[in-house]
């Protein structure tokens, strides 16, 4: 209880005083936007205007500094947009002139190339305070591996409500160019309070250890947001690492039955960080894997989401730890809509029901297919448009008000959800026959040589499209291909493994073994970027 409220107060204060200076910042500084003769002015010659609340870039690693930063926007009235320090210098300038930032918040780490961001973007740069909290379980942060900062309770800071926009989240950019995603005070007050701590059941007991981007939903409500409304204590990894992972686990719970004081309960993570995580337990000796296995079966909840999880991973994890892996589905524009039960059957291969107040539908794109489509969402935290698109946000909602998720999706007999993938990318066309790209990547990670694929419609003049395997190859290909030289995955033997397993059309028409996959932050593959680099 100590801990709890000597950092809640201490992240209050740099919140508060933070908001002082940047009130001061917002009221002298106009934005030189083209066609605007008076910016972030209210009234406009004779008749008042609508002028959106001024946008406040924060851009730090995940810490409590970045969370004073959104505090203070908000105190301030402002619409926070969060923003990664792993951006490409293009990208972030994209983001700092769409969404026309006023002020960028960022740590000294990287000041003069966010100064010099700032300066090309026409926004003013300013220092985030340093928020010293009160973390008995690690002081300092020179190990990128280690929990640097522990933040808690943040319920009352700021009353999150009104329809007023609060928060400009981009997409991940996998289907084209990032839209900026406009939230609303209400719309994110729905989904933390009434949607993620309800229904997967965060309290005041639980200790998340955080390890996600805060640029993206997942990191920032399923992962900061839901738990600090729900009391809950928050101590961030600033950056995934297995070692780092495992090592909390192992420390809050040394031994079976024994809880630290400090124990880790929950995490959520993306498939990938699974993946990883199974690989490190590998290379373990055996009397650390057995403090690990036992250590990560303690956790109370263990959730994935951000991309489809394989099935592989799903039951290699559950083996291990004995969890089976929460899965979800989510978005950018509506945070998260349908998810597998907190109590209940969770099953693999799907997302699970809506969550409470969530309204979905599938328009059936084939009448001789009933059933499968495009999914359509309604939900108390739709997004409110996306940023200065304002063709773009209209063509994404049908009559009804439901949003077009561009996914495709289907149910299973017991009605729950199943994601086949985003129409543009992963619905391939091949002979006549629609095919789930996520459906045969499921398939394929089956095989022993294959770690990591990503399957796409690559263009066919006979075909219309043929399927690509792009894979990277597992450790024991590896080490057999080493053992006696010859190539492990050919493209007729992964046809003829396929064919037992799959229709014969389904099976990969060119095989593509790369040394890595390319993946953005959230581990999600760019499948229009591959298809440019394998269609040249
Ligand atoms: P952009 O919209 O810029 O092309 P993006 O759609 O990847 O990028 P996000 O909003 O971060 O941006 O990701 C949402 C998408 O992630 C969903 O539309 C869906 O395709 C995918 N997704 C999320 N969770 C799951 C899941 N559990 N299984 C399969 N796909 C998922
Ligand atoms: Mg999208």
């Amino acid at each position: 209880a100590e801990e709890s409220s000597h950092s809640y107060l201490q992240l209050m204060q740099s919140a508060l005083s933070l908001s002082s200076e940047l009130k001061t910042i917002l009221s002298c500084h106009r934005r030189q936007v083209p066609n605007d003769p008076l910016p972030n002015r209210s009234f406009h010659g004779s008749h008042t205007v609508e002028v959106d609340p001024p946008r406040v870039g924060i851009i730090a690693k995940p810490s409590a500094e970045f969370v004073a930063g959104l505090w203070a926007t908000w105190l301030c009235k402002g619409i926070a947009v969060p923003l990664a320090l792993s951006y490409p210098e293009a990208e972030l300038l994209h983001v700092l002139t769409d969404a026309e930032v006023s002020v960028v918040l960022g740590t000294p780490d990287h000041e003069s190339r966010l100064l010099e961001a700032s300066r090309k973007a026409s926004s003013q740069f300013c220092l985030l305070p340093r928020v010293k909290i009160f973390d008995g379980a690690n002081q300092g942060d020179t190990d990128e591996s280690a929990p640097s900062y522990v933040i808690d309770q943040l319920t009352g800071l700021s009353d999150i409500e009104g329809t007023t926009p609060g928060l400009i989240v981009y997409t991940s950019g996998t289907t084209g160019k990032p839209k900026g995603v406009v939230h609303t005070h209400s719309g994110m007050n729905a989904q933390v309070v009434k949607m993620l701590s309800e229904a997967w059941q965060y309290s005041k007991d639980d200790r998340f250890l955080h390890c996600l981007p805060l640029h993206h939903v997942h990191g920032l409500f399923n992962g900061l947001l839901a738990p600090l409304y729900a009391g809950a204590m928050v101590e961030f990894l600033p950056k995934f690492s297995v070692k780092g992972v495992w090592r909390r686990w192992m420390e809050s719970y040394p031994s079976e039955g024994v809880k630290e004081s400090r124990a880790i309960t929950v995490f959520t993570g993306v498939p990938t960080m699974y993946a990883y995580l199974l690989q490190g337990y590998k290379t373990m000796d055996v009397d650390a894997q057995k403090v690990a296995a036992s250590a990560a079966r303690q956790l109370r909840l263990m959730m994935s989401g951000s991309s489809a999880l394989p099935l592989p991973v799903m039951s290699e994890w559950e083996a291990l730890t004995g969890h089976r892996l929460l899965e979800r589905y989510g978005m950018t524009e509506f945070v998260m809509a349908l998810s597998n039960p907190y109590s209940g059957q969770r099953k693999a291969g799907t997302v699970g029901n809506p969550l409470p107040g969530v309204e979905v539908k599938i328009i059936d794109d084939d009448p001789a297919v009933p059933g499968t489509g495009e999914l359509c969402v309604k939900s108390p935290s739709l997004f409110k448009e996306y940023w200065r698109r304002p063709e773009v946000t209209k063509e994404s909602f049908g009559e009804d008000g439901y949003f077009r998720t561009g996914d495709s999706a289907t149910r299973d007999d017991d009605g729950y959800y199943i994601i086949l993938g985003r129409s543009s990318v992963d619905i391939m066309k091949v002979g006549g026959f629609k095919l789930s790209a996520l459906e045969i990547e499921a398939v394929l990670l089956e095989h022993p040589f294959i770690a990591e694929c990503a399957v796409l419609g690559l263009p066919d003049i006979y075909y219309g499209e043929i399927i690509c395997a792009v894979v990277v190859l597992s450790d024991e290909a590896k080490s057999q291909a080493a053992a006696n030289g010859d190539p492990p995955l050919t493209l007729s033997g992964l046809k003829s493994w396929a064919k037992e397993r799959m229709a014969p059309y389904k099976a990969p028409a060119r095989l593509e073994i790369w040394e890595e996959m390319p993946r953005n932050a959230l581990g999600k593959v760019n499948k229009k970027d591959l298809k440019k680099r394998l269609t040249i």
